[in-house]
């Protein structure tokens, strides 16, 4: 066998969960020069870049979400595909029992989380075999928000603030800025879409998915498609959906086309958008031993360039410091656009915390305190425990609920990412309580923010389903929904809405 590979995907496995690529890295550079300083998403850009950078530093998992690892293999013939899938899968169980990975892998039916990121279909591994005689191994980490923010036309089609989608390259557009417009920040942008025109439904996807393993910087061979590419890059970043959908100018930082025949009955357009916390390397390794003999998409005699030159976050003065619990008349002073740091206890709670506390009282009193959507990385550290990675979730799954959550237990904030709908920005007014945008995926600069896991509750539900209480101290955020009926997710939703519809017309 291979002695070399176990490590060698244990390797691929963690310097990807835990490096950005030197072309991801370039691509945030420039999108942080788009941004002027002092803005909103300049601020968030800022933390994301100090992210990277600590991710980098302390190899640790650049975001909470390490997504679904997806393997795309390719073997010599005669190589023992089978052994090599368990191999992986090994990998992956090592890798998670070491915090590089959160345990991601939940049974559909129990909801149950495996707990070792292993299950039916997870990791997805794909094998294809070629005449050369190494053996490669591209691996992509993608995440659950961004995931959600993938979609799929049938067209032709009708599209909002767009018009018609005909089966043709402008009708492909059309698609691709639909569904950047629609993602607005769930999916932690700027972000990056893999496109497929054509296909079936199934293979649509997945050939949408294998543009992300492309490098954001080449160049399509297929002249009609690197127009197209070239085309939805030097208009898109004017939607004005911005980093986070906090608006601005850093939307989109790669857009990747192919193409697949189809049945002439159907015209498919597949959009796999991925998130600024692009993950994805690869290797080549020698066929008698599995060493790597070459990283893809990274040179290790190029060490890394930091993101940041200077400082990274920095205060200017007008934070509003927030220690919990909190009263009402001070949240109620709160306004959209305000920068808060926020010092004491705070509770994680998402999908299945929610779920139940439609059914039951919460495990600790909630009253006056703020609830994080996250679902962290966390290692149990003698009779404690070790916070590994902390960053926000995306908020809009918990919508159905907040709402009564909120005004039922007397919650004072929620803490997620992408913001919140009309159900809950009704009990913000109602109850006195505000919405705070955390910036997405930075999930080792939250982490540095907890001072102590103090306590767990309803730990049956998993690592990142628990509800976790976390001792934070100036933990940034911005007040995104207040308790006045104000909403910048709504406001940038509905300017970029116009834009998206002067964009529907090319030359
Ligand atoms: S950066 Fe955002 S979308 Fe990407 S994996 Fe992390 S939380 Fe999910």
């Amino acid at each position: 066998m291979l002695p070399a590979f176990f490590d060698s995907m244990l390797d691929l496995i963690i310097r990807t969960s835990t490096d950005l690529p030197p072309d991801v890295r370039a691509a945030m550079k420039s999108a942080m020069g788009a941004e002027p300083a002092g803005t909103q998403s300049a601020q968030a850009l800022a933390i994301i870049a100090e992210n990277i950078d600590m991710a980098a530093d302390g190899e640790g998992a650049i975001c909470q979400d390490t997504g679904m690892p997806t393997f795309e293999i390719k073997t010599p013939a005669g190589a023992n595909q089978g052994w090599m899938a368990q191999q992986i899968r090994e990998a992956i169980a090592e890798a998670t029992r070491r915090g590089k990975l959160r345990p991601n892998s939940v049974d559909s039916i129990t909801g149950k989380n495996s707990g070792n990121n292993l299950g039916p279909g997870t990791p997805v591994i794909h094998f294809e075999q070629w005449d050369r005689d190494d053996i490669e191994v591209r691996l992509l980490l993608k995440g659950g928000g961004c995931e959600n923010c993938n979609a799929q036309y049938s067209l032709p089609a009708d599209l909002a603030h767009l018009g018609r989608a005909d089966r043709d390259l402008e009708g492909v557009r059309k698609c691709i800025l639909h569904a950047v417009w629609q993602a607005q920040g769930k999916g932690c942008s700027p972000g990056a879409v893999g496109v497929c025109i054509g296909g079936d439904r199934a293979n649509g996807y997945h050939h949408a998915k294998l543009q992300l393993f492309r490098s954001l910087d080449d160049v399509n061979p297929d002249a009609r498609l690197a127009e197209l590419e070239a085309k939805i890059l030097g208009t898109i970043n004017d939607l004005g959906v911005g980093t986070m959908g906090f608006g601005g100018h850093a939307t989109l930082i790669g857009c990747k086309i192919g193409a697949l025949n189809r049945l002439p009955a159907c015209y498919f357009v597949s959009v796999a958008y991925d998130c600024w916390a692009f993950r994805r390397l690869g290797v080549v390794l020698g066929a008698a031993d599995g060493a790597i003999k070459q990283w893809l998409f990274r040179d290790p005699s190029h060490p890394a360039i930091p993101m940041i030159d200077q400082a990274g976050f920095t205060r200017t003065g007008r934070e509003v410091e927030l220690r919990t619990p909190i009263d009402e008349a001070t949240i109620r002073s709160l306004k959209v656009g305000d920068v808060v740091l926020i010092s004491g206890m705070i509770y994680t709670g998402r999908d299945s915390v929610h779920s139940h506390l439609m059914k039951n009282d919460p495990p600790v009193p909630l009253n006056g305190q703020i609830i994080y959507h996250c679902g962290p990385v966390v290692l149990k550290d003698g009779d404690g425990w070790k916070m590994m990675a902390a960053g926000p979730t995306t908020s809009a799954r918990e919508e159905p609920y907040q709402g009564e959550v909120i005004k039922r237990f007397g919650v004072r904030a929620v803490i997620g990412k992408g913001g919140m709908g009309a159900k809950t920005l009704a009990a913000l007014k109602e109850s006195g309580a505000v919405y705070l945008s955390a910036i997405g995926g930075a999930a080792q600069f939250y982490a540095r923010c907890v001072e102590n896991v103090d306590g767990v509750s309803l730990m049956e539900f998993g690592v990142p389903e628990a509800m976790w209480h976390l001792r934070v101290r100036d933990f940034p955020c911005i007040v995104t929904m207040d308790s006045h009926g104000n909403s910048l997710h709504k406001e940038v939703e509905a300017a970029s809405a116009v834009k998206l519809a002067g964009l529907s017309e090319m030359d």
